[in-house]
C-alpha cells in the first residue's frame, strides 16, 4: 500500500454535503488519527523538497493546519490567507468563485518582501480557484509562487491545469 492509499483510507468522504451531490473529503478523520497527521506532514514536506522557497502561506481553515504543521517542519514562517474581515489591519483582497458559492480571501501584504518566494499550501484542490485567487493575492504583495502543494488532488476538477495556466506548478499526496 502506497502513502497515498494509506492517506485516502483516513479521509472520510460526506455525501451531500454542503450540498446535494457534492461528495464532501472531509481530513477531521485525518487529522485526527496521529500517524496519518505526521505522515500528511512528511508526505507534504516530501513534495517541498529541492523547491526554493523562502515562506509558506496557508488558505483559511485547513491549509492553516497543514501549512503551519510544514512550515514548523522546513523552519520557514507562515504567512495566513485569511477568510474576509478576520485581519485587524489593511489588507488586499481576491474574491473567487467556489465549486459551490463565492469566496473572498484577504492578506496583509506587509507581511511580504518583494521578491519573496512562497509555497502555497491547502488541504485540497478542487477546480483551483482558491489556490488561483490566493496566488493573485500573493503576486499582488509582491510575491513569487511558482508552487503549491495540497493534501489531496480532485483531478476531475482541473484545478492543476488552472494553475498551470499561471505558471504554478500543483503537487499532491493523494491524487
Ligand atoms: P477549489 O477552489 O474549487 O479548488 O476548492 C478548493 C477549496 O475548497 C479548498 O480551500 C478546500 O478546502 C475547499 N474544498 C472544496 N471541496 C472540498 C472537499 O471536498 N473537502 C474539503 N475541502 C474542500
Amino acid at each position: 500500500m502506497t502513502i497515498a492509499d494509506d492517506l485516502r483510507e483516513l479521509i472520510r468522504t460526506v455525501p451531500d454535503f454542503p450540498k446535494p451531490g457534492i461528495r464532501f473529503r472531509d481530513v477531521t478523520t485525518l487529522l485526527a488519527h496521529g500517524d496519518g497527521l505526521r505522515r500528511s506532514v512528511a508526505g507534504l514536506a516530501g513534495l517541498a523538497d529541492g523547491l526554493d522557497i523562502d515562506s509558506v502561506a496557508g488558505i483559511e481553515a485547513r491549509g492553516f493546519i497543514f501549512g503551519s504543521a510544514l512550515a514548523v517542519h522546513l523552519g520557514l514562517g507562515f504567512i495566513p490567507l485569511r477568510k474576509p474581515g478576520k485581519l485587524p489591519v489593511a489588507t488586499i483582497g481576491e474574491d473567487y468563485d467556489l465549486e459551490y458559492g463565492k469566496a473572498r480571501l484577504e492578506l496583509d501584504p506587509t507581511l511580504l518582501k518583494p521578491g519573496q518566494r512562497v509555497l502555497l499550501v491547502d488541504d485540497l484542490l478542487a477546480t483551483g480557484g482558491t489556490a488561483v485567487a490566493g496566488t493573485r493575492l500573493l503576486r499582488r504583495a509582491g510575491g513569487v509562487v511558482n508552487s503549491a502543494v495540497f493534501v489531496i488532488d480532485l483531478p476531475e476538477l482541473g484545478g492543476a491545469g488552472l494553475l498551470a495556466e499561471m505558471e504554478v506548478a500543483a503537487q499532491s499526496i493523494v491524487g
